[in-house]
């Protein structure tokens, strides 16, 4: 495989006519193939996508391409992209195909991106190591015996083992970061309603957000602005200002920022020590670049993770409830409509989802709805306010993104509780619905990546991007 090194570079190369996007797309397929174990693809959409690539080299020629000519993009299983297979990593809709485009893919296509494939994850968007496909795990290139994070694993494994360029994910509770962070990449989630969910499979749909990875701040940017932004499919986007992101982040380079992080997060229990001599390093680093970071107090940080799993569950229970075999993907043939339900939604879903449908059901039962229910949405909402302060004197907040790194295929399988640990510092944003990101910071031991998380107030994407397009480096080197 060429590397040209970034994007921008891919797009230089395109315009001298060194390279053809066919050839691009034939590198990646190449490189699709001799990675099969890692089981990142679902669907490999091999003719559409030269059939992309020809169009585009065309209009390469007469000076017509769009803004991402050569890009070319891997999806997460959760994205309808019509007349493509589309299973959320579920058995549930074994043999369902998208009845129309989600507007982020829309988008994509409309600016000459090309779409490859279709990538593995957890079922709906449950889980953080890949294990909860109904395809089987994903593997991680760097160790093929540790998991590559989830749920967005499939996507983050692509992008490391350069098989497309940038992948689309979703991010309820950090299915972005996490993932980029077992990986070494980059990893976006934006503000809550920058980008449609017209078209994303819904998992927790106050939370659920379409999140980006990629090697360089710079293509992510650069995607940002084509895929967010309005849409009259989904009423919830916002109308907020759309810059340019990948022209903005190059201009504030000198300015120097206020960096907040918290004691809770720092002192939690089951961080690994590389994670916190990592970490630690990055507030050096960031100190060096001449930047001010300062410890405070989030009493309600410990919170956040109970208050996820109760909410989420909740919105995911009623969501779910449109998987009945009548309408979507498999159905079997039963006495009566009842025993269809049952045998449908049994045999359909996996371990993960029926733990969160009946959690879900639970938190929402008359009986227990006020003491769990309304209670956490309650703490979200002191939680947000929480947030909505420091931000009043910080330009970011910084965590790890996780507290390990990449766990070994089967670890934590046994116990859903350790499991839901590995999200205990990506949930904030999700609660919150600010904006995050995961930077390499370093790695442990064993050379595994380990991830900086810097979050900042809603819709301060293009500060998020700038501080990480100017860390990226520096704390790459330091770590
Ligand atoms: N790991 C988290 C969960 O299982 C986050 C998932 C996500 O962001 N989709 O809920």
């Amino acid at each position: 495989m060429i590397n040209y090194g970034s994007f921008r570079a891919v797009q230089e190369a395109l315009r001298h006519g060194t390279i053809s996007c066919r050839e691009l797309v034939l590198n990646f397929l190449q490189n699709i193939n001799q990675n099969k174990s890692l089981n990142a693809f679902l669907d490999v959409f091999e003719e559409s996508a030269l059939q992309q690539a020809d169009i585009i080299d065309q209009k390469l020629k007469n000076n017509i391409a769009g803004p991402l000519a050569g890009l070319v993009v891997g999806i997460k299983d959760v994205f309808a992209y019509q007349k493509f297979p589309l299973q959320a990593g579920s058995k549930i809709l074994d043999g369902y195909s998208a009845a129309y485009t989600a507007t982020c893919i829309q988008r994509l296509l409309d600016a000459d991106a090309i779409i490859i494939g279709r990538q593995n994850c957890d079922e709906f968007g449950m889980g953080s190591s890949n294990e909860n496909s109904a395809f089987g795990s994903v593997k991680n290139f760097l160790d093929n015996t540790r998991v590559p994070g989830g749920s967005s694993g499939g996507s983050a494994v692509a992008v490391q083992a350069q098989m497309c360029h940038l992948s689309l994910g979703s991010d309820t509770g950090g299915s972005v970061r996490q993932p980029a962070s077992f990986c070494g990449l980059i990893g976006l989630k934006p503000t809550y309603s920058r980008i449609s969910r017209h078209g994303l499979v819904a998992y927790a749909s106050s939370f659920d957000c379409v999140g980006l990875i990629a090697h360089e701040v710079e293509t992510i940017a650069k995607v940002l602005s084509i895929v967010a932004g309005k849409d009259d499919f989904d009423s919830t986007v916002s109308s907020e200002y759309m810059p340019d992101y990948a022209t903005s982040i190059q201009e504030n380079k000198n300015q120097t920022f206020k960096f907040a992080y918290s004691k809770q997060s720092i002192e939690h229990d089951g961080i690994q020590p590389e994670v916190k001599q990592a970490f630690s390093s990055a507030i050096e680093q960031i100190k060096k670049d001449g930047h001010q970071v300062n410890e405070i107090n989030l009493p309600l940080q410990p919170y956040a993770l109970p208050t996820y799993y109760i909410l989420t569950t909740a919105e995911a229970s009623s969501n779910l409830n449109r998987y009945d075999g009548i309408r979507y993907g498999a159905s079997t043939q039963t006495s009566s409509l009842e025993q269809q339900y049952k045998r449908v939604r049994t045999d359909g879903f996996g371990e993960e989802v029926k733990r969160r449908i009946l959690l879900g059901t639970f938190v929402l039962s008359s009986s227990y709805y006020d003491s769990f229910y309304s209670k956490a949405q309650k703490v979200r909402q002191l939680i947000r306010q929480e947030t909505i302060e420091v931000f009043k004197q910080y330009d970011f907040l910084i965590s790890p993104t996780a507290p390990t790194t990449a766990f070994k295929l089967g670890e934590k399988q046994e116990n859903p509780l350790t499991m839901y640990l590995a999200d205990v510092y990506s949930v904030y944003a999700n609660i919150a619905g600010i904006p995050a990101i995961s930077v390499p910071c370093g790695s442990d031991l064993q050379n595994l990546p380990i991830g900086l998380q810097i979050m900042a107030a809603d819709f301060q994407e293009i500060k998020l991007l700038s501080i990480a397009h100017r860390l990226k480096e520096k704390l790459k080197l330091h770590g």
